[in-house]
């Protein structure tokens, strides 16, 4: 299976709209975040991660050309804002796309994108097929696994899609999460930056101490801030853990 980190950037994304952020903004590409998705494909499934605002730039940026499972952490607006634009998938499949997410943040999408789920809703507004999500679930040649963890006081989904796992936003982990995420060749989690802690997400040194208890053999960071200078940075982390970037693409 082939995992593509389709966005790594913290909520404004990076570099900061309006000129927030460090003065001397280094060139390398790296340092260009849209917002976080990511993309797992494997011989029978395409799996998407996140739709947020650069949901259509992504999809064209990376190829994708089917979404036949949807994936969503929570329903901050980074996280989902671009929901709309699953539009053009849903009329080139023909078909509602199966979407897994907590009970939470499917009340507050049928909330916030109410014209989706209306009786009487537009002919070709985005079709969803939200489908219970408290266990492990299979779809096609993946395994997909409820992580829940927290975001502040908000419970954010994770998800294990076989041997990779995905986690972001996230200030703590559940034993109960810490455990299911054991033994995946991949972990991808949030790491917002080197300094000072935050509230509802992880620093960078934060995550690599959670990272090396939780036994996964590699770990990439996402939704870093626009201080996160990506050279920098990588000098100062251990081996098993890497800063993601854009584009990025790892085999499993
Ligand atoms: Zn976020
Ligand atoms: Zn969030």
């Amino acid at each position: 299976m082939k995992l593509t980190f389709l966005g790594t950037g913290t909520s404004m994304g990076v570099p900061v709209a309006g000129g927030f952020g460090p003065k001397n903004t280094s060139q390398d590409p790296r340092n260009q975040r849209y917002r976080c998705a990511a993309w797992i494909k494997t011989p029978q499934r395409s799996i998407v991660i996140d739709t947020g605002p650069e949901f259509r730039l992504q999809t064209l940026r990376a190829g994708i050309k089917r979404v036949d499972v949807l994936l969503i952490t929570h329903e901050h607006t980074d996280h989902i804002a671009g929901l709309d634009d699953l539009r053009s998938f849903n009329y080139a499949q023909k078909k509602p796309i199966p979407v897994y997410t907590s009970e939470q943040t499917e009340e507050a999408i049928k909330h916030r994108f109410s014209y989706m789920f209306a009786p009487d809703k537009t002919p070709g507004s985005v079709d969803l097929d939200f489908r219970p999500f408290t266990e492990t679930v299979s779809e096609g040649d993946c395994e997909i696994t409820p992580l829940p963890v927290r975001h502040g006081k908000m419970t954010v989904m994770g998800f294990r899609i076989n041997d990779i796992s995905y986690i972001t936003d996230v200030s703590s982990i559940p034993d109960e999460t810490a455990k299911k995420i054991r033994g995946s060749k991949i972990l991808v989690m949030s790491g917002l930056r080197w300094s000072p802690p935050h509230p509802t997400h992880f620093t960078i040194p934060e995550a690599v101490e959670v990272s090396q208890k939780l036994e996964v053999r590699q770990t990439y960071l996402i939704h870093m801030s626009p201080f996160v200078d990506h050279g920098e940075v990588s000098r100062q982390l251990p081996d098993r853990v890497k800063l993601a970037f854009d584009q990025l693409e790892v085999s499993v």
